[in-house]
C-alpha cells in the first residue's frame, strides 16, 4: 500500500469534502497522516478498515473524517448516525473533540457518554439528538437499556478504538451486549495497537470483508524516537529521575510508574525540588484527572506522573521525553509508553531507568521491539552529586503521604480521602477547566 502513496497526497486528493478540507487546514494538518492517506479512501469506498495503529498515528482524523463525509451526504434524520468506543473516559473526550473540531464548518453535535459524570446531564444532551455518541461500553450500554428515545436502530458507523482494550473483562459483556442493538447494515472501522487473539475474534464477528491497513510494522516504534536505557540500582533510580528531568529542563516529560501511589510520591518528590510535577492515575477522580490533564496541556506543569492508565490515547501532542521509571512487566505496555513522543513526525526521547529486578522484563522489550537499544550516557558520579538533595525531598514527601494521603482506598472508590496532599500536587478539579466545562 505503501508505494502506492509515495507522491504525497492532499486532503482533497483522498475524495473529502470541502469543508472538512477546510477544517483540517484550520487545525494545522497540511498533509494527511500515512494510516490517514490509506484508510479514508477505502472508507469513502464503503469498506470495513481495520487498522492497526498506535496512538500518534492520526487514527482519529483516519475515522473521523469519512464519517463526517458521510453524515454531510446523509438524508435526514441524522442523529445517531456513528458511535465510537473506547476504553477510557479522557480518550472518549479527546474523539468526540476532534470531531467537533474537524465538524465545525458543518455543525455537528457530539455526545460523550462515559463514567464518572452524570447521568442527568448525558440525557440531556442524547435529548439534543447528537450525530456521534462517543463513550466507554459500560455507560453507553447503561444509556442504551435507560434512556427513552436513545437508540441505535438507524446507527450507520461504528467505530472501536483501541480494540484490544475494549476487550478486557470490564468491558467485553459490555461491548458484546452493544453489538446486539446495532443494525448489521453499517460500516465498522476496528483500530488496535495489538492484533490479539481477542481482536481477531471480534474483527470476524463484527466485520464485513475488511481491509487491513497499517500505520507501522506490528511493534516497532517510529524512526524519529531516540530510546535508550540505564542499568542503575534500585536505590538510585530517584537520583538518576531527578538528574535526567534537570538535564531537560523545559521539555514536558511522561514518566511512568508501576503504582498509582508511586505517581504521588514522585510527584511529590520533584515538587519538593521545584520541579514542576503533576501526577494522573486511575485512583483519581475523573475530574482531578481532567483538572491534571489541562495543567499538563496548559504548560503549568511539564512533567506528567502517570501509571499505563494514561499511556494510551489522551491527546498530548507535546511529549518530548517518556521516562520508564518502572520499566512494564507486559512489553507491549512500553510501546504504547513510547508512543506518547515522537508522534505525527516530531522527534522524541524514551529513557528506560532499568534496575536488578526488572532485567528479565527489559529483555522481553528488546526482543519485542527487535533491537537492542544504547545506554543512556552520563557519569554515575555526577548523578549522585544530587543524592543529598533527593533524599531529603524524599524523606519530605514520605513523610507527607503518611499524614495525608495513607488511608488506603476500597476498588471502585474514589479519593476523597488525602485532599491536603492533593492541594499541595496541585489537583484542582477539573470542572473549573474552561476547555472541559462545555460538556
Ligand atoms: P491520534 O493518533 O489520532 O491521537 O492523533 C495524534 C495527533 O496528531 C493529534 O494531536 C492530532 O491532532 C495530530 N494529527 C492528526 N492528523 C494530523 C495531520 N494530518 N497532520 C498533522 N497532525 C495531525
Amino acid at each position: 500500500m505503501a508505494e502506492e502513496n509515495e507522491e504525497v497526497k492532499t486532503f482533497k486528493d483522498l475524495g473529502l469534502a470541502e469543508s472538512l478540507v477546510e477544517a483540517c487546514e484550520k487545525l494545522g494538518w497540511k498533509t494527511p497522516l500515512k494510516i490517514q492517506a490509506e484508510a479514508i479512501p477505502l472508507a469513502l469506498g464503503g469498506k470495513d478498515v481495520i487498522g492497526l495503529a498506535q496512538t500518534g498515528s492520526g487514527k482519529t482524523g483516519a475515522f473521523a473524517l469519512p464519517i463526517l463525509h458521510a453524515l454531510l451526504d446523509a438524508p435526514r434524520p441524522k442523529d445517531f448516525f456513528a458511535c465510537v468506543l473506547s476504553p477510557t473516559r479522557e480518550l472518549a473526550i479527546q474523539i468526540a473533540e476532534q470531531f467537533e473540531a474537524l465538524g465545525s464548518e458543518i455543525g455537528v453535535k457530539c455526545a460523550v457518554l462515559v463514567g464518572g459524570i452524570d447521568m442527568v446531564q448525558q440525557t440531556i444532551k442524547i435529548a439534543k439528538q447528537p450525530h456521534i455518541i462517543v463513550g466507554t461500553p459500560g455507560r453507553v450500554l447503561d444509556h442504551l437499556k435507560h434512556t427513552k428515545g436513545f437508540s441505535f436502530s438507524r446507527l450507520k458507523y461504528l467505530v472501536l478504538d483501541e480494540a484490544d482494550r475494549l476487550l478486557n473483562e470490564d468491558f467485553e459483556e459490555s461491548l458484546n451486549e452493544i453489538l446486539q442493538m446495532i443494525p448489521r447494515e453499517r460500516r465498522t472501522f476496528l483500530f488496535s495497537a495489538t492484533m490479539t487473539k481477542k481482536v481477531q475474534k471480534l474483527q470476524r464477528v463484527c466485520l464485513r470483508n475488511p481491509v487491513k491497513i497499517e500505520a507501522s510494522s506490528k511493534y516497532s516504534t517510529v524512526d524519529t524516537l531516540k530510546q535508550q536505557y540505564r542499568f542503575l540500582p534500585a536505590k538510585h533510580k530517584d537520583c538518576y529521575l531527578v538528574y535526567i528531568l534537570t538535564e531537560m529542563a523545559g521539555s514536558t516529560s511522561m514518566v511512568f510508574t508501576r503504582t498509582c501511589d508511586a505517581t504521588r510520591l514522585l510527584a511529590l518528590i520533584l515538587r519538593n525540588l521545584g520541579l514542576k510535577a503533576i501526577p494522573i492515575n486511575g485512583h483519581m477522580s475523573q475530574s482531578k484527572r481532567l483538572g491534571a490533564l489541562n495543567k499538563f496541556k496548559s504548560g503549568e506543569c511539564n512533567i506528567l506522573l502517570c501509571t499505563d492508565v494514561a499511556s494510551r490515547g489522551l491527546d498530548i501532542p507535546t511529549v518530548d521525553m517518556v521516562i520508564n521509571y518502572d520499566i512494564p512487566t507486559n512489553s507491549k505496555d512500553y510501546i504504547h509508553r513510547v508512543g506518547r513522543t515522537a508522534r505525527a513526525g516530531r522527534s522524541g526521547v524514551a529513557i528506560s531507568l532499568v534496575n536488578q529486578y526488572e532485567l528479565e522484563w527489559y529483555i522481553q522489550i528488546e526482543k519485542l521491539i527487535g533491537k537492542k537499544l544504547p545506554e543512556y550516557p552520563s557519569q554515575e558520579e555526577e548523578v549522585l552529586l544530587l543524592e543529598e538533595r533527593v533524599s531529603e525531598a524524599k524523606r519530605l514527601a514520605t513523610t507527607k503521604m503518611k499524614e495525608t494521603g495513607g488511608k488506603k482506598k476500597r476498588r471502585g472508590e474514589e479519593d476523597n480521602d488525602g485532599e491536603d496532599i492533593d492541594k499541595y500536587l496541585g489537583l484542582k478539579d477539573g470542572k473549573s477547566s474552561k476547555k472541559f466545562r462545555r460538556r
